[in-house]
């Protein structure tokens, strides 16, 4: 499923059938119901957690982050999380990552039978990362299918969603780590292709290891809200983030991202984010880890030549295939990519919108070129300035070289 096609619906709709049906259980004599319905969604950062927290009680469902800051924060107020879960008055729906999953307290949860009476789903979001992390930075991911269905009573729903779940081999070790297999189960496969996107592959022109990069600078100036994902934190630090109107953020860290999530939304001087991947490849390396070569799929797209797009719907099978394959101009789509682009000479101009009255911001700009003695660090400098100097002497003493 597409990001933002809907997945908070999928936590909340079956809360509300259920709660609808539990008021007014004489209306649906032949249905199984439930007092106080329950759902566990398994959530791999706390700003998705955060997100569905908010998302849910949008729709007046009350729900939970259980993570570290949560439970912490519970343990200084004496609250027991683990009664008020599993006595179902508190929340009808708990995020929790898979590393909490694996503690006494859901072992205890799941055991309750109040609560076994009453939970209706188990979820997994984002659940290619079992592929991905379970291998070997957050293994218990692998732990999560083995809880579905050995903790949780047999009736309860087990379903998972990504939005960049490959076909194939991918899919199929996904299914056999949640046990689904053979006939057991549904699979949907809706398009992941975004309409509203424009696809724009603009090779480096600077050093990645750099801190300026002009080519962002057109993006940085058109005064829209803007997120530049970065994929190390380190890579976030080097840039230039310390401006008051950019923000870094990371979807592993919790509560204070939070704040910075409501500035991008509602700050109208805050334009820029700073995204640091929560990927793998984004953790600290081990010295004995050897680099992984890259992803079939992600060849295909850096070795492209006539529509991104296209190979990135053949990658995805994104339905209908007959048409999501075309390229650009064939497909007729609103924000063709920029291999398209090019070819077809178009060019898009997104138009800025009026900042709020007083609201100013400066734009920015290339960095006077820098003396190339003072990039070099302190004691190369010391050096070359001291050369400097003697040479200037010589010359004082002796007229400049060369003349005799
Ligand atoms: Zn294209």
């Amino acid at each position: 499923m597409v990001t933002g096609g809907g997945k908070s619906a999928i936590f909340s709709v079956p809360i509300l059938i259920l709660r609808e049906m539990a008021r007014n259980p004489r209306l649906y004599p032949d249905l199984p119901t439930r007092a106080l319905p329950q759902g566990i969604v398994v959530m791999p950062t706390k700003g998705l957690a955060a997100n569905i927290v908010l998302e849910s009680n949008k729709f007046d469902i009350p729900a939970f982050a259980y993570c570290h800051e949560s439970i912490t924060e519970a343990r200084k107020t004496r609250r027991n999380l683990v009664n008020e879960i599993r006595e179902r008055k508190t929340w009808n729906v708990v995020c929790v990552d898979p590393e909490h999953l694996r503690d006494k307290a859901w072992r205890e949860i799941a055991a309750y039978e109040l609560y076994r009476a009453n939970i209706l789903y188990g979820c997994v979001d984002e659940v290619r990362l079992i592929n991905q992390w379970g291998a070997n930075f957050r293994p218990l991911f692998r732990y999560v299918g083995p809880f579905f269905r050995g903790r949780l009573p047999s009736s309860t729903s087990i379903f998972a969603l990504s939005a960049t779940l490959q076909p194939g081999s991918a899919t199929k070790s996904v299914c056999r780590s949640l046990g689904l297999f053979g006939n057991d189960f549904f699979l949907f496969r809706s398009s992941s292709q975004r309409h509203n996107t424009q696809f724009i592959m603009e090779p480096l022109q600077n050093g990645v290891g750099g801190r300026i990069f002009p080519q962002l600078f057109d993006y940085l100036n058109s005064r829209r809200k803007a997120v530049i994902h970065c994929r190390t934190i380190d890579d976030v630090l080097r840039g230039p983030h310390r401006l008051r109107h950019l923000k870094m953020y990371h979807s592993l860290r919790s509560s204070a991202d939070k704040e910075i999530l409501r500035l991008v939304d509602e700050d109208p001087e805050c334009q820029k984010q700073l995204a640091a991947s929560s990927n793998p490849d984004s953790a600290p390396r081990k010295r004995s880890e050897t680099v992984k070569p890259l992803e079939h799929a992600k060849t295909l797209v850096l070795t492209e030549k006539v529509c991104y797009n296209a190979v990135i719907n053949g990658i995805y099978e994104n339905p209908p295939l007959d048409t999501s394959t075309l390229d650009c101009i064939a497909a007729g789509r609103r924000l063709p990519c920029s291999l398209c682009a090019t070819r077809n000479n178009t060019s898009l101009v997104f138009s800025a919108p009026a900042f709020s009255p007083g609201v100013e911001l400066p734009l920015f700009v290339h960095p006077p070129a820098a003396d190339p003695i003072a990039t070099l660090d302190k004691a190369l400098r010391l050096k070359k300035e001291r050369e400097h100097a003697e040479s200037a002497e010589r010359v004082r003493e002796n007229g400049p070289p060369g003349r005799t």
